[in-house]
């Protein structure tokens, strides 16, 4: 449930609300907004009814959550959340672009696809030092070194880097290489992970997974928030039909459903949607007009070495091109690049 205080209510009144959700053993996430401070009430609610606290002094109402998601629901909170990362906002007027290979391979590579992408008005280096690779033959990541690389990309070239996460044994490298932790799609419903990366406070994007539903990706984004992490952003990557023409099969009608449901910032990467390089231009279009607040794109100087996904690739000079004709969609649904 959410406990809404009156706009006057004071500090004392609204701490002996927390303690009395506390002393229930029930969690309050707090939210205090300009006008007045709103409570979540996370748990068993049965131990503590409504009327209980609305009858306490500084309550104006309480209401329930009536979505099974409670922390990632438009419920409980009405503005979107803006995700600010060394003054890089996300969920915000402006369409983030996330772009680089699928995984970190060579340092020169990357350093000169990062620059690439930089130049092309990218803020964000994507590359994957672990890699979820369907096959325990294919090439599994760098690893850590292939985090180095990410992190001295970053000196570089200014840009932020996201990287995935597949262990929660690799939290403490993740918080010293990455500016964003993914979760990929295998990993969407890996609940320890996510509780694990919820507890650490670093912006994360949660992928889609490949058969979910958007209730249990926000269900899954909710284990996050639950665990004290409110920085978190949702990822629309294709999800799996009968389909065979495209690798998956992009639900774009998933970013305004989210809109409507979450106030969490949903990115959109056509790439391993579509899996085809001359499919993923019209997607990533389509895509800023529905109103994603971030692309994701993998970029490539050299497709046909690329150690996996080259066949979804864009070349940097198809990156660029791209660029300028998504910031013209950009304005056009008043939003800029
Ligand atoms: C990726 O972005 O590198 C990736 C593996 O994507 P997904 O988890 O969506 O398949
Ligand atoms: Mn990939």
């Amino acid at each position: 449930m959410i406990v809404v205080l009156k706009p006057e209510a004071t500090d004392l009144q609204t701490e002996q609300v927390i303690a009395k959700i506390t002393e229930a053993g029930l969690t309050p996430h707090v939210m205090k907004g300009v006008e007045r401070v709103v409570i979540a009430v996370i748990g068993d609610e049965r131990v503590l009814g409504p009327d209980i606290l609305s009858a306490m002094s500084g309550v104006q109402d309480v209401m329930p959550i009536l979505s099974p998601y409670k922390l990632v629901s438009r419920e409980f909170q009405k503005e979107n959340t803006v995700i600010d990362i060394q003054g890089v906002r996300i969920g915000e007027r402006r369409v983030v672009v996330m772009a680089g290979p699928c995984s970190v391979e060579t340092k020169e590579r990357l350093f000169s696809i990062a620059e690439d992408v930089k130049m092309a008005g990218a803020l964000i280096l994507r590359g994957g030092a672990f890699k979820p690779r369907t096959s325990p033959y294919s090439f599994q990541g760098l690893g850590e070194e292939g985090l180095e690389f990410l992190s001295e990309a970053r000196t570089k070239t200014g840009l932020l880097v996201i990287t995935e996460i597949m262990d929660p044994r690799d939290m403490s490298l993740m918080m010293k290489h990455a500016d964003i932790i993914q979760i990929g799609a295998r990993n969407m419903q890996n609940f320890r992970l996510l509780s694990e990366v919820g507890s650490y406070n670093k912006p994360v994007m949660l992928k889609r997974g490949l058969s979910a539903t958007v209730k249990e990706l926000l269900l899954s984004a909710e284990y996050i928030m639950a665990a004290g992490n409110r920085q978190v952003m949702l990822c629309e990557r294709g999800i799996r039909t009968f389909e065979t023409a495209t690798r998956n099969t992009l639900d774009l009608s998933a970013v305004t459903v989210i809109k409507q449901l979450s106030h969490l910032p949903i990115i959109v990467d056509p790439s391993h949607a579509v899996g085809k390089t001359d499919l993923v231009a019209p997607m990533a279009k389509a895509a800023v007009a529905a109103g994603a607040d971030g692309i994701m794109l993998e970029v490539h100087s050299n497709p046909e070495l690329a150690y996996c996904d080259g066949e979804q690739a864009l070349l940097p000079k198809d990156f660029r091109l791209l660029m300028a004709q998504l910031k013209k969609i950009a304005e056009a649904v008043d939003r800029e690049m």
